[in-house]
């Protein structure tokens, strides 16, 4: 019998030799023998083996079909140590809302070329990336958005648009070339409004609806803010109820129009509790030892490239520099190297260090996490 490759998998030589399924986001480790039979499974020849154990395991869990599929794979190369598996693509910061606590704030909209993005997905599939956020802004505002969506199959990465759902339609749904979508949802009706305007609660909502309807992965994102502290507990529930696949929960630094809304704001004593909320997996996963985003970069959409978006006045270069370069000018954050004493570290790692930045000390306590895990009262005298 001939085996082959199903076509949504491919091998990504991070920190170690992997296998990712782009439609299901699993990341499987492998050992050096495997790895080599699955790149051979991978050829227009396919493969045979008698280890049927193994064999047998892929082939129930979809890893390898005995039909000939051949997508085109990526070369795999090593990546660079760490590895860049996330990017955050914005590739418009123009927007259709006027959020009040967006950190973008109010500033001439840009918006990157096709060409740009075309050459960064390529940078990064290289890179043996794993999965973009393609954000904007409003992601769909993009005015070649069309041209942007053809491009997307040709890259083996798991493809996620952060929309605030406004302009997602049955139509737009149907050639859609991406993975998961992910809505921006603070709050229920009245806090949601409150920040984004009235009205555009139900609009998010309908468009989670016809996502779900349509089979399509969705994730939700909210913000933790004044008005919404007492809703955490029946979005938990309701958005495990319409099949939500992973909720993001945060809270937002002060940078952008958040500055001039202050009424919003919570201090860590009452917002860092609510970061308890949230369900599946961010952006933010990062080896032992390490914190803060450890695989995370973002481009933004003026073509700068920082750490995050949060970092966008201290870029480490542009899109030209290539994505390689930029890379490897982000010093990745050590936990040893944090003022953290408590016996969370190791689940919290430290939480974001711009926000702690912003708290007094960007090797300080993220205070809103120390809040999140009690350690205020559990551990008296620590914190
Ligand atoms: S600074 Fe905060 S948002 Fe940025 S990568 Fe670190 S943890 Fe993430
Ligand atoms: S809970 Fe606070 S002190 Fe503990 S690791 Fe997180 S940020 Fe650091």
């Amino acid at each position: 019998m001939t085996y082959y490759l199903a076509p949504d998998a491919c091998l990504k030589w991070l920190e170690t030799r992997s296998l990712y399924r782009v439609t299901s986001d699993e990341l499987y480790e492998l050992d050096e023998q495997s790895f080599r039979f699955l790149g051979d499974c991978a050829s227009s020849e396919g493969c045979s083996s008698d280890e049927t154990a193994f064999v047998d395991y892929c082939l129930q869990e979809g890893i390898l079909t005995t039909r000939r599929t051949l997508p085109d794979r990526p070369p795999v190369i090593p990546a660079p140590k760490p590895s860049l598996r996330y990017l955050e693509l914005q590739i418009t910061d123009r927007c259709n809302l006027r959020c009040r606590h967006c950190y973008l704030g109010d500033g001439a909209p840009h918006e990157l070329s096709v060409d740009q993005i075309k050459n960064v997905l390529s940078e990064f599939e290289e890179m043996q990336g794993l999965r973009v956020l393609i954000s904007g802004g409003e992601p769909l505002l993009h005015s070649r958005f069309q041209a942007i969506n053809d491009l997307l199959p040709r890259f083996m990465i798991r493809k996620v648009l952060f929309s605030n759902g406004l302009l997602i339609s049955d139509k737009l749904l149907a050639d859609l070339n991406v993975h998961e979508i992910q809505i921006s949802i603070d709050g229920l009706e009245r806090a949601h409004d409150a920040l984004r305007g009235k009205g555009s609660y139900q609009k998010s909502m309908n468009a989670i609806a016809l996502c779900r309807e349509r089979g399509m992965d969705v994730s939700v994102s909210t913000m933790v803010h004044a008005k919404n502290l007492d809703e955490f507990t029946h979005m938990d529930r309701m958005l495990r109820e319409m099949g939500i696949r992973d909720w993001t929960v945060d809270v937002p630094c002060v940078s952008g129009r958040l500055k001039d809304n202050r009424d919003l704001i919570v201090r860590p004593e009452e917002g860092g509790e609510y970061l308890r909320y949230g369900f599946g997996s961010g952006l933010h996963d990062a080896g032992e030892g390490f914190g803060c985003g450890l695989h995370l970069m973002s481009v933004l959409a003026d073509g700068r490239i920082a750490k995050c978006t949060f970092y966008a006045e201290a870029p480490v270069g542009k899109i030209e520099d290539g994505l390689r370069r930029c890379w490897e000018k982000i010093v990745p954050v050590r936990l040893d190297d944090l003022m953290c004493d408590c016996s969370y570290l190791e689940i919290c790692r430290g939480g974001c260090r711009y926000r702690a930045e912003l708290l007094g000390s960007s090797r300080g306590k993220d205070l809103y996490r120390c809040f999140r895990y009690d350690i205020m009262n559990r551990e008296p005298g620590r914190a």
